[in-house]
């Protein structure tokens, strides 16, 4: 990035070079020298000849580039074009704020090849919050004009795009559309220079303005058919198949861009001038040193070692391949300087995981991973209705993809988990619902987690893309782990190997397997066994319920279904799995009967029982987990009734647990804990929270029972969670949105009567 010209005709109040906290502006003279351009083109032919470059890209940049006049601007090109253009091609850019874009300056841009970015932060509203001249006078007109003179098609080769900054005062669709007016070849958009010492701007109560600012405009953009690349979504997008981002400000792509100031000075990237004053100095110059030494310098070197130059917090971030920690300078905090993520962290999570993981093509009905506004309150009655069932489970869903697309990075190093990523990626073009439902399965969900955290077997993901395989009855073939002594398929079953661990080749053929000289038929039914039965062939299929065509798992295989406080049962004898099997389906059909509302969310949310062993005292345990959503772990329990409110019971906990992962409902960083009726020991936050929501469902259930001991734990239960939600309101420790659901849950106890 070369500073052409270090002053500017603008006086924009968000300006990074003038208006924050470093001056050296001041110190430099104000247009480079012919003798510095020819000093920077040198070093940077001797760099790209050293390093054997096809390309350079360099951007003419300011203050205002276009301060340098037609016949500066006209003389600097030349010699980059000869000196540099000698070794490598040159890609000769430059970023203006356009108002002094004149033809005679476009014919020298058209002559030289130059390519011209022009900033512009919408329509005329939202363009004059910041872009004014010092006099306070628009910009916008003169701005509209450059554009104009680009758009011409003696020019229109020079037109590079449109650079815009994010304001949340300005409407995200009007702003899009302003700029779309305009026909640019590409947009960017730019999030407002900040760090943790100079924070943005927040409305109070929004968790993350500006990835709802932004998501707006990328869920009119798909909807459009993305009619213009808009740089910072199509990094994203990048990141999500595997290829680098286009942005420094996402991604982990290293760092490859320099600054050289108008005295010819190396300087850091020019956005790290909002940090501190000196940010961006290197103590070194174009006429003493060369490009090499540039990039050794420590504060430019740490930019190119991608993950491990991350703070802590970053690199075990689940979104960390596609956000990257953000811009450099917005991770800046005095006393620890960069070693910090974003101080747009969350909205860069919430954007980064809706943006890679939404469709391509075609609106989504809402963003990914984020509830509509309504379903909080709907959860807050008690059972909630299907609909929010639903979107739990996307949400859901998209946070398992999500953890994939992060995980893919890895599987490259593992060349089982490799042709297992690359046949997943291929089904799910294929055979999307095959892909889901695996995906859905909440061992799956668990799996990935714990690969994530580094404590499970990444080639386990070769058997997810077997399972969805097997259920798109495609033909093919791969590597799959053995773990003692199984090849485990998610949802479908586990199959018997010869060795106890290891790596198979495992063929798939119309939903058959082969193992070896081995034929497997996966299909209930087609080995010959009964349903579910343990195969003569090694084939340990699942054991399912079937719940009116939907089919509810009874798992007793699946390795990673050992994620509860208590033991889980051993693969069950085919006996005792019947018995399991109908005591369940008795179970769900009496929450229909008996409280068709929770139905709803059991018969939606429920993929999987897990049969837990019994306990010596003979106390009936239940058990959900935050990291299996859809799975719930019962022992056994003598009736229907028992079992029916233990359902009910753990399926909420999957509600709330599925709200937490997106939503904030308390501080997460307050260590109180709370005393409550239904335990010894004192609650964290959370588990107060849980067990309020829990048991509002259970006196909701038991109210509806006749008699009086049914009479009795609908009290009980209703005076625990009263207790429980008051004192969680006492405590000052929720957010607005945790507020509003705990007094939702209030109102429900309160309107009973
Ligand atoms: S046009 Fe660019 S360099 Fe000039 S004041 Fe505005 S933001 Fe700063
Ligand atoms: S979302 Fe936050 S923690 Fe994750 S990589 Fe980005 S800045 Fe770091």
């Amino acid at each position: 990035m070369l500073k052409l010209v270090s002053r500017c005709d603008l006086a924009c109040d968000h300006c990074y070079v003038y208006e924050h906290p470093d001056q050296s502006w001041r110190r430099q003279p104000r247009v480079m020298a012919p003798a510095t351009v020819a000093a920077v083109a040198r070093r940077i032919a001797e760099h790209a000849a050293a390093h054997r470059l096809d390309v350079v890209r360099v951007v003419l940049h300011g203050g205002e580039p276009l301060l340098a006049g037609a016949a500066r601007l006209d003389a600097t090109a030349a010699t980059l074009r000869r000196v540099v253009g000698a070794v490598a091609r040159l890609d000769l850019r430059m970023q203006s704020n356009g108002v002094l874009l004149t033809p005679a300056v476009c014919e020298v841009l058209v002559a030289h090849d130059v390519k011209v970015g022009i900033s512009l932060d919408g329509d005329r509203a939202a363009n004059d919050r910041h872009r004014r001249h010092a006099n306070g006078a628009s910009s916008h007109r003169r701005v509209l004009r450059a554009l104009s003179l680009l758009r011409r098609p003696a020019y229109r080769t020079s037109y590079a795009g449109i650079l815009c900054t994010v304001d949340l005062a300005n409407d995200p669709i009007r702003v899009y559309e302003a700029l779309l007016a305009e026909e640019p070849p590409h947009v960017d958009f730019l999030l407002p220079h900040a760090n943790w010492d100079s924070p943005p701007v927040r409305p109070d109560g929004v968790a993350t303005p500006y990835a709802d600012w932004l998501l707006a405009v990328h869920r009119r953009w798909l909807a459009d058919g993305r009619p213009v690349p808009i740089r910072l979504l199509e990094s994203l997008l990048s990141t999500a198949s595997g290829r680098g981002s286009r942005s420094e400000a996402v991604g982990l792509a290293p760092a490859d861009l320099v600054v050289v100031e108008t005295d010819g000075t190396f300087e850091q990237v020019d956005s790290l001038k909002s940090a501190f004053d000196g940010a961006a100095v290197t103590g070194l110059d174009v006429f003493r040193h060369r490009v090499d030494d540039a990039a050794a310098h420590p504060a430019i070197a740490v930019r190119q070692s991608g993950l491990a130059g991350l703070c802590a917090t970053c690199r075990g971030c689940p979104v960390v391949r596609h956000c990257g920690g953000g811009l450099y300078a917005h991770r800046y905090r005095a006393g620890n300087g960069f070693d910090n993520p974003s101080v747009y962290c969350r909205d860069l999570l919430r954007l980064a995981r809706v943006v890679t993981t939404a469709p391509v093509v075609g609106e989504p009905p809402r963003p990914a991973d984020s509830l509509s506004p309504g379903v909080l309150d709907d959860l807050a009655t008690g059972p909630g209705t299907a609909g929010s069932a639903e979107q739990l489970g996307a949400v859901h869903l998209a946070l398992v993809r999500a953890l994939l697309v992060a995980l893919s990075e890895r599987a490259a190093g593992d060349p089982v988990a490799a042709e297992g990523w690359r046949l997943l990626v291929r089904l799910d073009e294929t055979h999307p619902d095959a892909v889901r439902a695996v995906l859905s399965h909440p061992f799956v969900s668990r799996w990935a987690r714990r690969c994530r955290d580094g404590v499970a077997e990444l080639s386990h993901l070769a058997c997810v893309a077997a399972a969805a395989a097997v259920r798109a009855r495609v033909r093919t073939d791969l590597p799959v782990p053995v773990r003692d002594g199984l090849v485990s398929l998610p949802t479908l079953g586990a199959l018997a190997a010869c060795a106890g661990r290891g790596v198979v080749r495992l063929a798939i053929d119309d939903g058959d397997l082969r193992l070896g000289g081995r034929r497997v038929a996966t299909e209930p039914g087609r080995q010959g066994a009964p349903d579910g039965a343990d195969g003569p062939d090694g084939w340990l299929p699942v054991r399912t319920v079937s719940l009116d065509g939907r089919r509810l798992l009874l798992e007793d295989t699946d390795p990673y279904r050992d994620c509860y406080d208590l033991p889980v049962e051993p693969r069950l004898p085919d006996a005792a799995a019947l018995r399991w099997a109908r005591r369940l389906e008795r179970a769900v059909r009496r929450v229909d009967a008996e409280a068709a509302d929770y139905a709803a969310g059991v018969r939606t949310l429920l993929r999987a029982v897990v049969p837990l062993r019994a306990e010596p005292t003979g106390r009936f345990r239940s058990a959900a987990a935050g990291t299996a959503f859809g799975a719930v772990a019962v022992t056994a329990v003598p009736d229907d009734a028992t079992l029916a409110v233990l359902l009910v019971h753990e399926v909420q906990h999957l509600k709330l647990g599925a709200v937490l992962d997106v939503c904030d409902l308390f501080d997460r960083d307050d260590p109180r804990t709370l005393s409550v009726p239904w335990r010894d020991d004192p609650r964290p936050v959370e588990g107060v929270l849980h067990g309020a929501y829990a048991h509002l469902a259970v006196a909701d259930v038991w109210r509806r029972r006749p008699g009086p001991a049914a009479e009795g734990h609908f009290r009980r239960y209703r005076a625990w969670t009263g207790g429980a939600l008051d004192a969680l309101l006492d405590l000052g420790v929720l957010t607005a949105e945790g507020e509003r659901f705990a007094r939702g849950m209030r109102a429900t106890l309160d309107g009973w009567p």
